[in-house]
């Protein structure tokens, strides 16, 4: 007999009651082996002054249980209120976004018929770590943190993913040819694990030109696998052109813990009348039997919802005359789910999940050797007319015996030894400074640094330079 997992159930405001109620007697028919704690998350802790929306003995059900299946919220506006949605994400270490976005057609309209496509998106890292820093009157910065533990974990859960649902192919997609450390990882390590799944199709795209076919032809992709910021316009642009966000579900995954919901948010604009669409929910709730390595509840409840879609019984917010049979509310709906579960759709394609749910080990890494070459010494300059011989005259003479000037950026374009007065130079320069050996102890660094500053010039911060066994780890400028 299979296990009973125990999940939370968070009933959500709005029409979230009305939509968990109805996917929680969907999983009870189809005998989902499931146990339920219920928590009181949302609007009512937010009101009673829990910034959160979390009040804490929700918090220790939802750790406690690892699984959380959760209705919208309401966040009400102002008051410093937090996204409950982010706090979750963060503090749980749901590092997978998954979004699905799928057309219905003919059943219901869509501008591209054939979509059936999963975006599964890095949610933790690149730029949205948030580390940004003015560092000159004229320029900012953000830091963009791509890791090899982070980037292993999303692209074999893309593999892993592929294998449970029956996919053929994984795209990965990313800017490597202009990034070549950060966005150059993800594209090696997908290459890596690609060799681990032999059964799945692997391919890469420039993120350019992914996003321009994934616009105009979304037929032809299957899994894509993204860096947080690429992923986060892509699932956007995907859910828009499918035409069926209002059906969609997705999932938040971390190592220990994961959160479905639907994509869809409260509408308190029509909560209570029972005319919501339960489906988000009712497919998040299908995703995450997929989750937990039980696949026959999950397809027999998606098959059923997919046999009602075709069978034109339809919710006021999809209905088409013409296209549905007969306009339903919540509860009809959910009964119509019911009736069907064990059937498979006739026109629809039907689902079919494979035995395992998603697990996986991150395969430790040797750490390679480190050696210091070098330091791009970063200034904020304004002397001289910003004229960049000047300011590298004044640094050959402050190289010394380990270290010497090699060239000198601007916006990263190198504008010393032999620049062109046509470059447009801000008050921002990368000076780099390599070692005259094969390495170079840090001390020698900090004290070219002193020089520097002895010399009156204003060093707003420092890049060392690394080699990981011999390979450079920072990107070379122009000519080097
Ligand atoms: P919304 O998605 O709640 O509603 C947008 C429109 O779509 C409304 O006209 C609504 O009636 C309709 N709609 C949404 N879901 C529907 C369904 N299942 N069936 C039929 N019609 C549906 O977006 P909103 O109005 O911008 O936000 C309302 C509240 O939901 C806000 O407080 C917002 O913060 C919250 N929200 C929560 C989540 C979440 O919990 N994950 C996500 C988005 C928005």
């Amino acid at each position: 007999m299979s296990q009973r997992h125990r999940i939370t159930i968070a009933r959500g405001d709005g029409i979230g009651p009305e939509i968990m109620d109805s996917t929680l007697r969907i999983l009870e028919a189809a005998n989902a082996p499931l146990d339920f704690d219920f928590i009181e998350i949302g609007e009512s802790a937010y009101l009673s002054g829990v910034l959160s929306g979390i009040p804490s003995e929700a918090w220790d059900v939802i750790r406690r249980n690892r699984i959380l299946l959760k209705a919208p919220i309401t966040t009400p506006q102002g008051g410093g209120y937090k996204s409950l949605n982010v706090t979750i994400r963060k503090t749980l270490n749901l590092y997978a976004n998954v979004r699905q976005s799928k057309s219905y057609a003919p059943f219901v309209s869509s501008p591209h018929p054939g979509m059936n496509l999963v975006i599964i998106r890095e949610n933790e890292e690149d730029l949205y770590a948030g580390i940004e820093h003015q560092q000159t009157p004229e320029v900012t910065q953000v830091l963009k943190l791509i890791t090899r533990p982070g980037t292993e974990r999303i692209i074999r859960y893309a593999f892993e993913y592929a294998r449970s649902y029956g996919r053929d192919t994984v795209t990965c997609m990313t800017k490597d040819n202009i990034m070549k450390h950060t966005d150059g990882l993800f594209h090696k390590i997908f290459q890596e694990v690609a060799e681990e799944y032999p059964d799945i199709q692997a391919e890469h795209m420039i993120i350019d030109i992914g996003a321009a076919r994934l616009a105009a032809q979304p037929e032809r992709f299957d899994v894509i696998v993204t860096l947080n910021l690429y992923g986060d316009i892509l699932s956007d642009i995907a859910a828009q052109i499918a035409g069926s966000v209002g059906l969609a579900g997705s999932a938040n995954v971390g190592t220990e813990m994961a959160m479905f919901e639907a994509v869809h948010g409260s509408a308190p604009d029509i909560a209570g009348k029972d005319v919501a669409n339960p489906s988000g929910l009712i497919l998040a709730a299908s995703q995450m039997l997929v989750h937990l390595g039980e696949p026959e509840a999950a397809q027999s409840i998606k098959n059923a919802w997919l046999c009602a879609i075709e069978d034109g019984l339809h919710t006021p917010d999809i209905y088409r005359e013409g296209l549905s049979r007969t306009e339903v509310g919540t509860k009809s709906f959910t009964d119509a789910v019911i009736e069907r579960l064990g059937r498979e759709p006739k026109k629809l394609e039907a689902v079919h999940y494979n035995k395992g749910g998603i697990h996986f080990d991150i395969t430790e890494q040797p750490r390679p050797e480190k050696q210091l070459t070098g330091v791009d010494v970063f200034l904020d300059w304004n002397e001289d007319g910003r004229d960049p011989d000047v300011l590298g005259a004044k640094l050959v003479e402050l190289g010394g015996e380990h270290l010497r000037l090699k060239m000198i950026t601007n916006r990263g374009v190198k504008v010393y030894p032999e620049g062109l007065p046509e470059t447009f130079c801000t008050d921002h320069w990368r000076c780099r400074f390599v070692a005259t050996g094969d390495s170079v102890a840090p001390a020698a660094v900090f004290e070219l640094l002193l020089r520097i500053d002895g010399a009156g010039l204003d060093v707003i911060k420092t890049e060392h330079l690394y080699t990981f066994d011999g390979v450079a780890g920072y990107s070379l400028g122009q000519g080097e």
